[in-house]
């Protein structure tokens, strides 16, 4: 695992002394109006307010500005978008590039609500929104036409985990169509296990409530883009009124400090829970992009440099409710709840048809219930105790 970004780097990230004030994090600047002592100091904000320069509380403070910078050098940007959280983050990236009567292409296993976002909001646009097989590489620039303006990927997919050949799919696009956006959800990655822009993604889109937030009490979003979309997106995002509370900026700066030691620990965690998994006989398959059987597992053996805590496994059968409910309902350990990335474990189970419905190009090639699990920081011996006693409680369900 070489690492590109060193963990001293992340520690230090966007900790300019005009932004701590001599302290160790950033101040938490909280404002709406910036107050101009002249005319001279106005009109020189003005001009500079692209750029770290106070002009008003949209355009951001000095705690926004620190995590900005943190996050544009954590990514390898030229600058960062924040928004109120990750939808937002994904709704306006690709808004920004769109107009009515463009194509964009987006991967199969995209999370939930950018695939909704994209049949309801962009259709309306007449935006035409083509799916397809995230395990494509070159083949994706047949489906290049000239009016494609956006190419969204997102890597490890959301649930079935399948990781793309990311620097094939570029290549590819920029043969056809130079101008085309490409933008990644590095959710997964949290702009630590993986980085986009330095494989030539312009785009990279992150969920800050997942691993940067890191404690699953607040919402963020971020886009990191590169020096040719970045004034755009930034113009865009600001004129769509896109802004953070300088709060939870400081939340979010204050996460990324914990960022690395907390990933290895997740890390850790869930591969001695996915390794249990995979020996038991009421275990199908797991589904970790570590693990040599998972699509595409050699571009993440390739690209990537560790993983998380977030993977899925399927039963070998099909659960009933009464099975769901014995396995479910008892656990100790694992809480049911949308999202991620906190510091405790979750787990949410799905039926293939209930997966088959948000996977518009390949159904799921199994039978079995499937289950995402996100392993937290507790002792793993306690977690395999809990789902092993939610396994004897489906057999005697
Ligand atoms: C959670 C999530 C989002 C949405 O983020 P919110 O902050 O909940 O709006 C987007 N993409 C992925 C992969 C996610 O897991």
């Amino acid at each position: 695992m070489e690492k590109k970004y060193s963990r001293t780097q992340l520690i230090h990230a966007g900790r300019r002394k005009a932004y701590t004030l001599g302290g160790v994090n950033p101040v938490v600047q909280r404002a709406s109006s910036i107050v101009f002592d002249t005319l001279a100091e106005k009109k020189h904000a003005i001009v500079n307010r692209h750029q770290q320069t106070l002009f008003y509380g949209r355009r951001g403070t000095t705690t926004h500005f620190a995590l900005q910078d943190a996050m544009t050098e954590l990514e390898q940007g030229a600058g960062c978008a924040l928004f109120p959280c990750g939808a937002a983050a994904i709704a306006n990236s690709i808004l920004a590039f769109v107009k009515t009567g463009d194509h964009i292409l987006v991967s199969g296993s995209a999370y939930e609500p950018t695939q909704d976002f994209c049949q309801k909001i962009l259709a309306d646009m007449q935006v035409k929104t083509e799916y397809f097989d995230p395990l494509e590489g070159a083949e994706i620039g047949q489906r290049i036409t000239p009016n494609t303006r956006v190419v969204f990927l997102e890597s490890p997919g959301s649930y079935t985990m399948e990781v793309h050949d990311t620097p094939a799919i570029v290549q590819a696009v920029r043969e056809r169509a130079p101008d085309a956006i490409i933008m990644m959800d590095n959710t997964w990655a949290a702009g630590r296990l993986y980085q986009p822009l330095v494989q030539g993604v312009d785009i990279s889109i992150q969920s800050g409530t997942k691993y940067i937030i890191g404690h699953s009490d607040n919402m963020l979003g971020t886009a990191v883009a590169n020096a040719r979309c970045w004034p755009t997106l930034r113009e865009r995002a600001y004129l769509m009124g896109q802004t953070v509370d300088p709060d939870t900026a400081y939340q979010a700066a204050r996460g990324l400090r914990t960022l690395d030691v907390r990933l290895a620990q997740h890390q850790e965690n869930a591969l001695q829970v996915a390794n249990w998994l995979n020996e038991q006989t009421e275990v199908a398959s797991v589904l970790h992009p570590a693990f040599g059987d998972c699509p595409g597992h050699r571009y993440f053996a390739r690209d990537f440099i560790g993983s998380n805590g977030l993977f899925s496994f399927v039963f070998a059968q099909r659960l009933s409710d009464a099975q769901l409910d014995a396995f479910c309902d008892h656990l100790q350990h694992f809480s049911m709840a949308y999202s991620w990335g906190g510091f405790e474990s979750l787990l949410l189970a799905n039926q293939p048809e209930q997966l088959n419905r948000i996977r518009p190009v390949g159904k799921v090639d199994f039978s079995g219930t499937l289950v995402r699990l996100h392993i937290g920081l507790e002792d793993v011996d306690d977690l395999i105790a809990d789902l092993a006693a939610g396994f004897a409680r489906i057999n005697n369900a």
